[in-house]
């Protein structure tokens, strides 16, 4: 352990009142959090993200307040801590800036152009950038513009050091969900690009949606089996990387984190191998 890595955890801590005995209720948030913050500071990671789900539409986010773990936090108090370790907290509504989905996939499936996929993929990505959710980037100012220029669910991917294959993975479940819109919305009849589109934009993503069930339980169980083999990673691992949970690409990652927790803190890492990482961005 460095000095200055044991310090700022120590300070961290206290400011945050971290209890790493105390049972988890609410998630790991705060834990989570801490640790995160520390991988910037020490160069581990660039970036992570939180996604705060129906965040109220205000000009100044620094007056509210929002669930951390067990607590809540007053975010202006985490904006000061996170400055005073040299790094910022950006907030945007964009979110990922767009979908972008498997082209080869669907034009082999459902025999649709790249035109009208990139319709799709833009009249999607506008639907979703409609919603409440806020995204919080928590990184160095200088990093910024590799936020700002982020196009779509694959760059967010890449920002946030995924591995190619995963983002690949996740990218192809997005695509098997939008295949069967499609699907289903030829075996309505309806065929124009027009009612084609309207039809997607109605049912892609709707979990409630009986025809979708299926596939959101088998995404489901996936995520729930990555984040039982790596726990120390906030994305979920695709299918060849959880075969291979010693030498692949997550795996890697997955124990480049752990040592790192290790090295702040015996007690952190057994924190987390208990608990897991609270996850942060969704798509
Ligand atoms: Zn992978």
């Amino acid at each position: 352990m460095t000095p200055s890595l044991g310090s700022d955890f120590a300070e961290l801590s206290r400011k945050f009142n971290l209890k790493l005995g105390a049972p988890v209720k609410k998630g790991t948030m705060d834990v989570t959090t801490v640790f995160q913050l520390l991988m910037l500071k020490h160069g581990i990671r660039k970036t992570f993200c939180w996604i705060a789900p129906d965040f109220p539409d205000v000009d100044e986010w620094t007056k509210l307040d929002m669930p951390f773990g067990d607590q809540m936090i007053w975010l202006k108090k985490l904006k000061d801590v996170v400055e005073s370790l040299g790094l910022i907290v950006y907030v945007e509504n964009l979110g990922q800036g767009g979908m972008e989905f498997n082209h080869k996939m669907i034009k082999n499936e459902v025999g649709i152009d790249d035109t009208m996929i990139q319709k799709l993929e833009n009249q999607i990505g506008a639907r979703d950038v409609g919603g409440n959710d806020k995204f919080f980037w928590f990184l160095k100012e200088e990093l910024k513009p590799d936020i700002l220029s982020m196009t779509g669910n694959v760059s967010v991917g890449r920002i946030l050091e995924y591995p190619d294959c995963c983002i690949s993975y996740f990218v192809d479940q997005k695509t098997r969900l939008l295949i069967n819109c499609i699907t289903d919305s030829f075996n309505n009849s309806f065929t124009t690009d027009e009612q084609v589109i309207e039809f997607c934009l109605e049912h892609y993503h709707i979990d409630s949606s009986p025809p979708y069930q299926k596939l959101f339980k088998e995404f489901e169980n996936h995520t729930e089996e990555s984040r039982k083999l790596f726990k120390f990673i906030s994305h979920q691992a695709c299918q060849n990387c959880m075969d291979n949970p010693q030498s692949s690409p997550s795996a890697i990652l997955n124990e480049t984190y752990a040592n790192f927790a290790t090295q702040i803190d015996n007690k952190l890492f057994s924190y987390f191998d208990k608990n897991g990482m609270a996850i942060n961005v969704g798509g």
